[in-house]
């Protein structure tokens, strides 16, 4: 097992995977922006390195200061967290070159799903269901992609290949708007991720997003821990999850897990992943595969016992999956609620100082933040400041563990979204399980 890993990272993800160290007997190395000089997790790190000023180009995107900390400091490994450059091949290629390991997938699997072009190829090719759609990018000729729209059948949304974050996504009703939707989501695919292909799906008009947790070793064993229903988002960002997702047949997610965990050995995956699929009328529709943990990972790591950052760490080290398929079991239900920094209702970032911060606690009740009273939240980076899960042994126990723990929750001195939260808890559709991803929006536009 390694000694020293660093954690090229910030907030809550960073005192995460500080907790994972911790309790497998490794030191951690924190890097930290200047920005973040005073966060708490920076304080009580092993070793702290600062790697630059605030802005993230300078800092967490810095590849060469990042790597020159792993060196000074002897670190055996490097965690990249999510965000930042945790799908960033290149970096993986650079952290390997450099003599260290990398703890997620290799080099070239993340280059083939971070294009979502050749991802839903190697799905196609691995069994997975894709949503319909254009085979491969779109072509330069009008003509031809008007034919392939007519084929896939309206409304259809152009997705740029290198897209993440919920951007780079248009939706288009008639043919009349096709082609100049085309044109300006290839020219934003250009400018913002590098790389104007594009490429097109059936717009699915009321699904749900549900997606696969999987976890690989570097000797072709690989599992799927459940699933989680991501559907409460707000333009393409996910505010609660939950695992598992209401009122899907057991046998339908062993189906999807199966051919998940299956597609993980045909490509040589390794670390923790997931497989993102839009759900409608009991089928399953591959959109894309995080290479990464992701920001939900604790609903999974409540329901299933098992520590998915832990995991990560200990295959990147070698060492085999302690568990087979038979062995995962599901028990109860976990709800997570992502706490952010901004107007509950507006949106706007509310950057600032925290003047009073008191968690919530009690059975069940799991916080994940590096907040505290008298932090100052920094207005360069993402709005989220924690997570509040909870687990209970059914749903409606773990919905009530949630509205108890956020009335408890309070923040002082700057805005967050837990009024909102709070409303959504008590709402009869989201209460009733199963709502799709376009129901937060609607409920949105009825109740500013
Ligand atoms: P990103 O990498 O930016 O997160 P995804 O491909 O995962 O992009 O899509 C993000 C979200 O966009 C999905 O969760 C869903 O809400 C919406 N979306 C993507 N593709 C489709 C589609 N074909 N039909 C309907 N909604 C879609």
């Amino acid at each position: 097992m390694f000694k020293k890993i660093l954690i090229a990272n910030r907030g809550e993800i960073a005192l995460r995977i500080q907790r994972a160290c911790r309790e497998m007997g490794i030191k951690s190395v924190v890097v930290y922006s200047e920005a973040d000089r005073d966060a708490k997790y920076v304080k009580l790190a092993d070793e702290a390195v600062c790697i630059g000023p605030a802005a993230s180009s300078q800092s967490y995107l810095n590849m060469p200061a990042i790597i020159s900390a792993a060196e000074v400091t002897d670190a055996e490994a490097i965690h990249p967290g999510y965000g930042f450059l945790s799908e960033n091949a290149d970096f993986a290629e650079r952290v390997e070159q450099s003599g260290f390991a990398f703890i997620g997938p290799t080099p070239d699997c993340i280059r083939l799903m971070g294009d979502k072009v050749s991802a839903k190829n190697a799905m196609i090719k691995a069994g997975v269901p894709c949503v319909p759609g254009s085979e491969g990018a779109l072509p330069e000729d009008p003509k031809e992609i008007i034919k392939i729209a007519r084929a896939v059948g309206y409304p259809v949304i152009i997705k740029a290949a290198g897209g993440g974050g919920g951007r780079g996504m248009r939706v288009v009703h008639t043919e009349a708007a096709l082609i100049h939707a085309v044109q300006t989501t290839r020219s934003e695919a250009g400018a913002a991720f590098g790389n104007p292909s594009v490429y097109m799906e059936k717009f699915l008009e009321n699904p749900r997003h549900i997606e696969i947790q999987v976890l690989a070793d570097q000797h072709r064993s690989a599992v799927y821990l459940g699933e989680r229903d991501c559907s409460m988002q707000r333009r393409h960002q996910k505010i609660i999850e939950e695992a598992p997702a209401p009122g899907i047949p057991r046998r339908v997610i062993e189906k999807i897990g199966a051919r998940c965990a299956d597609a993980c050995r045909k490509i040589g995956y390794r670390g923790a992943g997931t497989f993102e699929f839009l759900y409608e009328n009991g089928e399953f529709y591959f959109i894309e595969m995080n290479t990464r943990v992701q920001v939900e990972h604790p609903v999974t790591e409540l329901v299933t016992g098992i520590d998915i950052v832990q995991m990560q760490i200990r295959v990147a080290a070698g060492e085999k999956l302690p568990f087979a398929q038979r062995h995962i079991e599901m028990r109860g239900h976990a709800i997570e609620c992502r706490i952010n920094a901004e107007d509950a209702y507006k949106f706007t970032p509310s950057p600032g100082r925290i003047t009073m911060w008191h968690p919530p606690g009690g059975p069940g009740v799991r916080v994940d933040s590096h907040i505290y009273t008298n932090y100052f939240v920094p207005p360069n980076y993402d709005s989220m400041i924690g997570k509040i899960i909870v687990h209970g042994d059914t749903r409606e126990q773990a919905l009530a563990r949630m509205s108890i723990a956020l009335s408890e929750t309070l923040v002082e001195g700057i805005q967050t979204n837990i009024p909102l939260h709070r409303e959504l808890l008590v709402d009869a559709k989201f209460v009733e399980g199963g709502t799709s991803i376009h129901y937060l929006e609607g409920w949105m536009s009825q109740h500013k």
